[in-house]
């Protein structure tokens, strides 16, 4: 039958203790969870600067619903876009410099967006080797030629760009890998997209919030113009800003030629407006979000000076994720099974999604974290190390 196959490979990726579990919660995001009524420390969540669950996010979420009910009814198209949704645009450019924004329900959809607006047969794209799943996903729909260049490296590229004869190039990063938490040579990708007449296209799902003055993403923390036009910024809204949904920013033209073409921005019903109404607070939370944002650096700080005289180290990331090393795929699942034992949630994360022989933690941090969460897990990864 059909679906032996299926069964058949069900059983293989159980075999290879390569099958995922999903874990119901009993607790709104936050610090402190509760799995099958076992209370944990989590550091699994991308809520950032604690933002999921603000008091101020809620009433704006409730105040939004009252006054524009729960549903937009409509793709943004048709009869989907309402006023809080022009205005968390306006807002979001304001915010991030840049002349025009375009709300999308998802960062997923948002880069599935982008990429198959502005190439297609014929073109190519140049992609680091670590780009996020969904950003591989737009190269494959887009259909341009895919050029993919070791992770951050500048020389390779320019070697891939100075030999293309496409017709149109485009370049795409992460801003903050998401497994290494480090950052993409930003100022250096935009040099080479202006010297091979490309696009750069930035996915900021974890900078936006986090870093830069204001907390206005990656592009202000390399204080990169958001006034260039082959600059096209890809911002998530359900990681640092506390909801969910995407932007894209860039120039008035590229911004209406995706309203115009991008097939996920057509075709798919508007985000909630008592979303867009959350994130407008959101927004608002972010820019004057400085005080989250040290508490934050200090969290980092405590973890790494804790780990020093252990064999585990930190790699050296500026972000909310803070891998830890281990190595070896069976001890780094060892270690998150003690870890969750004793209360500590810590994602384990192994080959393929990290290279050979560099199992890790993916400890993520959040400003809702107090630095008593942080110690607690010092004091566990010691005595187990
Ligand atoms: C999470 C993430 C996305 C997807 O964003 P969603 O809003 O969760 O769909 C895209 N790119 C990167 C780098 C991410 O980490």
């Amino acid at each position: 039958m059909i679906w032996d196959e299926l069964e058949s490979a069900l059983g293989e990726i159980d075999a290879a203790e390569l099958k995922r579990r999903r874990r119901t919660l009993e607790a709104p995001c936050g610090p402190l969870a509760v799995v099958d009524g076992k209370p944990l420390i989590s550091f699994c969540s991308n809520d950032y600067l604690g933002l999921a669950n603000d008091p101020a996010l809620i009433a704006a979420a409730c105040a939004g619903a009252q006054a524009w009910g729960v549903g937009s009814g409509a793709s943004h198209l048709v009869s989907g876009h309402q006023s809080p949704h022009q205005a968390l645009e306006d807002k979001l450019a304001q915010f991030t410099g840049f002349a025009r924004t375009l709300l999308l329900s998802t960062g997923y959809m948002a880069n599935l967006a982008i990429v198959p607006a502005l190439v297609g047969r014929g073109d190519a794209v140049f992609a680091d080797k670590l780009n996020h799943a969904s950003l591989i996903d737009a190269v494959q729909l887009s259909r341009a030629n895919s050029e993919r260049y070791a992770h951050g490296d500048l020389a390779m590229l320019e070697r891939l760009l100075a030999k293309s004869c496409a017709k149109r190039k485009l370049i795409v990063t992460d801003a903050v890998f998401s497994m290494d938490g480090d950052l993409a040579p930003l100022p250096g990708l935009l040099e080479l997209a202006e010297h091979y007449d490309a696009w750069l296209v930035v996915d900021d799902a974890h900078g936006f919030g986090v870093l830069g003055q204001g907390g206005r993403g990656s592009l202000a923390h390399f204080a990169i113009d958001a006034n260039n036009p082959r600059l096209v910024y890809m911002g998530t809204l359900g990681k640092a800003a506390g909801a969910s949904g995407a932007f894209v920013a860039g120039s008035q033209l590229v911004i209406e030629w995706l309203l115009q073409r991008a097939r996920t921005y057509i075709f798919t019903t508007g985000s909630s407006p008592l979303i867009a109404c959350a994130l407008l607070s959101s927004v608002d939370l972010i820019a004057a979000g400085e005080a989250r944002r040290a508490h934050l650096r200090e969290l980092a700080g405590q973890l790494r000076e804790g780990l020093t005289a252990t064999r585990w180290q930190l790699l050296p990331s500026p972000t909310a994720i803070q891998p830890v090393i281990i190595g070896d795929n069976h001890e780094a699942l060892q270690v998150a099974g003690a870890l969750y034992e004793r209360g500590l949630w810590v994602p384990a994360i192994r080959p393929p999604t990290v290279p050979k022989g560099t199992a890790r933690l993916r400890v993520s941090l959040s400003a809702a974290h107090t630095s008593e969460h942080v110690a607690a897990l010092v004091t566990v990864l010691q005595e187990l190390a």
